[in-house]
């Protein structure tokens, strides 16, 4: 093996487990490639020595036999979830200083199951965006890019580019209305978001908290499976994870798909879809058909109600959450005359012009005159989006469509600042998904005709992640996407 970087968590496993590589070995491998890290920003902050300190510990586990399920895995970490001494920014300038006292539950249960964090990964200022452009640290640059910089696509952009680039094993990664997906699509590797309320949100910075959810970003779908068995599962800390039964995620790897239903939306079929994104989704359709599925037409008719949905709800929730950036209790302070001037200068220094926006709107719709005319009537619009798929899971047991409308665009090309539209309307694919609550992965299916990579997205009913992995196994399979 030339470079233990190229392995799969699952093939790393199988080699530390005859020891024919060691932890040490694995994470020094990828310790080297965050030398790469200044081509494409997707650290923030670098945790190498402590990881190395960790490998070491996971080789006395494999030596005694005592190795856990992901032992010595190098990882890296959204800078969203909190992490014991480790800083914590959510990449805002509000947070720069902060290292929080606590560690978030998912990423508690990835050490507890014998992972090590390399480091903390780059993504929209509070996983607001679609590009990684927010950030207080700069874009992450996308590592396919060729001649000019591209997007790694967000908010979740240092997990996927990082992952693409093999700067680590997987990452953790969360999801509000895309920020799983839609970057897993621009880099070439796979994520999940889980259905709402299967990993736990505790220690993980609020957005929206009804949309959020965390998941892993990775090489592969296999690797999909081992990363969400670790970090899924009820939590105490959580009142809204789920005390379903969490089955193993791998047990489904490899299950064939005879006589699946496959829902195919006609609605995400606009007039002028991108004719290469829109032939993609007709030979991901012929895959499954080939491996025995049944494509179905379906229809969801409120989609297009669900982008300014989104964008009603998740502002709302986020002017309320991100209240607590007061600069009194932790985080950045500005002082000024008095209380109310430096909540003031601290909130006007301290968030970016995205962050802002968003609370502004999200204060607007949840105020007295205006919460029926805007946040009532997104919430019931809600769910008249989540009845949709009600309606569709009646006959398919799988919705197959594209991950995002286009392939990774350059840096500054949707001048997300002046014109936020252009940048909200990559999210048209994926956010009817948070706002159901439903699981759903992107997976790559194949390069444009720039070469650069396109996703597929797979959504399933609430906690039936088990048909997506079975299904995109197989996609995997017959798409023979080549990673990086
Ligand atoms: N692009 C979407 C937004 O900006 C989704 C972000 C996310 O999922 N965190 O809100």
């Amino acid at each position: 093996m030339s470079d233990l970087t190229d392995l799969t968590i699952a093939e790393s496993l199988s080699k530390l487990k005859t020891k024919e590589i060691s932890p040490v070995e694995l994470t020094q491998a990828y310790i080297k490639k965050l030398d790469d890290n200044s081509k494409y920003n997707a650290y923030v902050t670098l945790n190498a020595d402590e990881a190395l300190k960790a490998a070491q510990e996971s080789e006395k586990h494999y030596n005694n036999n005592t190795n856990r399920s992901l032992e010595g895995i190098p990882l890296g970490i959204k800078d969203l979830f909190c992490t014991k001494g480790i800083k914590t920014t959510a990449c805002s300038h509000i947070l720069d200083n902060f290292v929080p006292q606590y560690e978030s539950t998912v990423t508690q249960k990835l050490l507890d199951c014998g992972a090590l964090f390399l480091g903390k990964l780059n993504m929209d200022e509070f996983a607001m965006g679609g590009s990684n452009e927010t950030s207080y640290f700069g874009p992450v640059v996308n590592p396919w890019s060729k001649n000019t910089p591209l997007v790694a696509g967000g908010s979740s952009g240092g997990s996927a580019a990082a992952v693409a680039a093999k700067m680590c094993a997987a990452a953790t990664a969360t999801d509000t209305g895309g920020s799983i997906r839609e970057p897993s699509a621009f880099c070439g590797v796979t994520g999940i978001k889980p259905t709402y309320g299967r990993c736990s949100r505790y220690g993980i910075m609020a957005f929206a908290s009804s949309l959020d959810q965390a998941g892993p970003i990775c090489k592969d779908v296999t690797d999909c499976a081992l990363m969400l068995n670790a970090m899924a599962g009820y939590d105490a800390k959580d009142s809204t994870s789920s005390k379903n039964e969490v089955p193993d995620f791998s047990s489904f790897i490899g299950q064939d798909v005879k006589g699946l239903k496959i829902g195919v939306p006609t609605e995400y079929r606009p007039d002028g879809l991108n004719s290469e994104v829109a032939a993609y989704w007709d030979k991901a359709a012929q895959i499954l058909k080939d491996c025995g599925a049944e494509i179905v037409n379906i229809s969801l008719p409120h989609t297009k109600y669900a982008l300014p949905t989104y964008y009603v709800i998740a502002p709302a929730e986020a002017s309320s959450n991100l209240a607590r950036y007061d600069g009194v209790r932790y985080g950045l302070r500005v002082s000024g005359n008095g209380l109310d001037e430096q909540y003031i200068n601290t909130r006007t220094s301290g968030f970016g012009a995205e962050v802002k926006r968003r609370i502004l709107i999200g204060t607007y719709v949840l105020s007295a005159g205006y919460y029926d005319a805007y946040y009532l009537k997104a919430q019931k619009v809600r769910r008249l989006v989540k009845n949709d798929f009600d309606e569709a899971f009646k006959k398919c047991d799988v919705i197959l469509t594209p991950t995002s409308p286009v392939e990774p665009f350059a840096i500054g090309d949707k001048k997300m600042l002046e014109n936020p539209i252009n940048m909200y309307l990559n999210d048209i694919f994926t956010v009817s998904v948070n706002l159901a609550g439903l699981p759903a992965m992107s997976l790559p299916i194949g390069l444009s005709q720039n070469g650069l990579p396109l996703g597929m997205q797979l959504i399933g009913r609430a906690f039936d992640e088990a048909t997506i992995f079975k299904t995109a196994y197989q996609l995997e399979r017959g798409a023979n996407f080549v990673r990086m």
